[in-house]
């Protein structure tokens, strides 16, 4: 007896000392949109701070970390969020575009957390198509899924839920956070909304914000591309020429007010995305809207004028938007504060990628451009993370699975391509952190015909390469010149930057084992665009 009691008392201390460390392992509240850029929160100080978009995330980021340098890898929904799940680039996990289906059955980082001993939840858009793995509990969109009434895809099956999507999306996870989490155990629950991706439909009860509000427009809002290599001036995500009155701004254009119009491509009207509503929200909806699409009718705008309706119509409707996911996140940490799970739990919010928001005269993302190129990324650590902070290193989407796995005190897998960013919330920046970021967009052809490209950008510097049609380079200094409108590429006096850049884009694409097909494919341009 004698003998085995110090064994015993020394077996008690070590799981006592295990529980302890387990329990301290902290939670995680992963809240992702769908392309809220970072010049559309105050906390990032872009342009649309004057109108106070989003007070909650704000107030997020002044009792947390916020990242200045945060970028993707490629610019897209489906591959930003495969990204994340795999800690590998594109090429690697397989889902270059949204045309993709993902795989599944890879390693993902939410398998190893559950290896590891926690419970995991997922609720929202995923954009990757088929049963997600490595989830206790979800519920997906289908698709994009709608604003309105959505239906979502339960283990059980696929059923109507009647509401808002950024509403029900939230309630799930509140929910989930209640009834399903089990206690004492870690946690990771991603909530990711559909709001602010196109189609914008703002709540009923947002419909009237910002209406006695002029927004500021963007600096470029009339850019020409002059300087841009020719892909800029070959796209289609124009305000002017392409953002449509009907589908995306959702203008009567009938007698009716957004019965289907005969003359529009069912799918490409705004009656697509309406028709799901019941008879009460849309009686709400055109009594706000009607008003302003009688006096719209009336004016008769041309030219710039319309150019700029379009976009202070564009502009609301996506702020509209995002004032319900700002909502969200305070719904979620009044939740977590009333379940006293507040002082262990990270809260994260972030974005698939940016967005233009009139920006280069543009709507959409795909771009290497710093305005859809960058992604908030704001980290709330209780304890840990220094309130108020803001972090310049160069961090991409890449880093988020293994950032969770080391938070979780788990191994990290070998074959991940990203860097933990525990020592950058903790303050500490290793001295090898990374110089430059790597990115590859590959959609083309598609919708809105943003050609191929990748490049690199530190955080001074940023090497774009088209090179579908024929070899087509940018290069900017965007401490000079920060909304990139003037390509040195040809600049003899950058001769040295370009033949640097050119090198560290040539060893970062070697680094990450990008084999992609970067041929020049003259044929393309002649298919798809004959007129050039
Ligand atoms: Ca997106």
């Amino acid at each position: 007896m004698k003998k085995t009691l110090p064994l015993l008392a020394l077996l008690g201390a070590m799981l006592s000392g295990f529980l302890s460390a387990q329990e301290a392992r902290p939670n995680i509240l992963f809240v992702f949109s769908d392309d809220h850029a970072p010049h559309a929160i105050g906390a990032y100080d872009g342009w649309l701070k004057k109108v106070n978009p989003t007070p909650v995330i704000d107030k997020l980021a002044s009792d947390g970390m916020l990242f200045v340098n945060s970028f993707c890898t490629n610019s897209i929904c489906g591959p930003s969020r495969a990204v994340i799940q795999t800690g590998k680039h594109s090429h690697k996990n397989g889902f270059m575009n949204n045309g993709n289906t993902f795989d599944w059955n890879q390693q993902t980082f939410p398998k190893l957390l559950q290896k590891a001993g926690y419970q995991t939840a997922i609720y929202g858009k995923s954009h990757l198509k088929g049963k997600p793995q490595g989830y206790d509990d979800w519920a997906v969109l289908p698709g994009q899924g709608l604003y309105y009434n959505p239906d979502m895809i339960f283990p059980e099956g696929r059923k109507r839920i009647d509401g808002y999507c950024t509403d029900v999306v939230t309630d799930l996870a509140v929910g989930w956070l209640r009834n399903k989490r089990v206690a004492g155990k870690p946690f990771m629950l991603m909530v990711q909304h559909k709001a602010p991706h196109r189609n914008w439909m703002p709540a009923l009860r947002h419909l009237d914000l910002y209406d006695d509000v002029e927004i500021p427009e963007p600096p470029t809002l009339f850019d020409e591309w002059k300087d841009n290599a020719p892909a800029a001036r070959l796209q289609e995500l124009e305000i002017d020429r392409h953002m449509d009155l009907n589908y995306d701004l959702f203008l009567d254009l009938t007698p009716e007010f957004n019965q289907p119009p005969s003359q529009l491509r069912q799918d490409r009207s705004a009656w697509h995305n309406m028709k799901r509503m019941s008879e009460e929200q849309l009686k709400k909806w055109r009594a706000a809207y009607g008003p302003r699409d009688k006096a719209f009718h009336e004016a008769k705008l041309s030219g710039k004028d319309l150019v700029r309706w379009k976009f202070q119509r564009y502009a609301k409707n996506y702020l509209r938007c995002v004032k319900g996911v700002d909502e969200s996140v305070g719904k979620l940490q009044e939740t977590l504060r009333q379940l006293k799970l507040e002082r262990n739990t990270i809260v994260i919010y972030c974005s698939d990628q940016g967005f233009y928001i009139g920006d280069h005269g543009w709507y959409d993302k795909r771009w290497m451009y710093d305005e859809s190129l960058k992604m908030p990324f704001i980290v709330k650590w209780p304890g840990v993370t220094k309130p108020g902070s803001r972090n310049t290193d160069l961090i991409q989407n890449l880093d988020y699975a293994q950032t969770f796995l080391e938070l979780a005190g788990t191994k990290l897998p070998e074959d991940m391509q990203g860097k933990s960013l525990v020592p950058l919330l903790k303050g500490n920046t290793p001295k090898d952190w990374r110089k430059e970021i790597y990115y590859h967009y590959y959609e083309y052809p598609s919708v809105h015909m943003v050609p191929r490209h990748n490049g690199i950008r530190s955080k001074r510097h940023k090497l774009m390469h088209f090179y579908q049609f024929k070899d087509e380079w940018e290069l900017y200094d965007l401490k000079n010149d920060p909304d990139e409108l003037n390509n040195l590429y040809d600049d003899p006096k950058h001769a040295q930057l370009r033949k640097r850049m050119k090198a560290r884009l040539e060893k970062l694409r070697k680094h990450y084992e990008d084999e992609s097909d970067t041929s020049v494919k003259p044929d393309l341009i002649k298919k798809y665009r004959p007129q050039s």
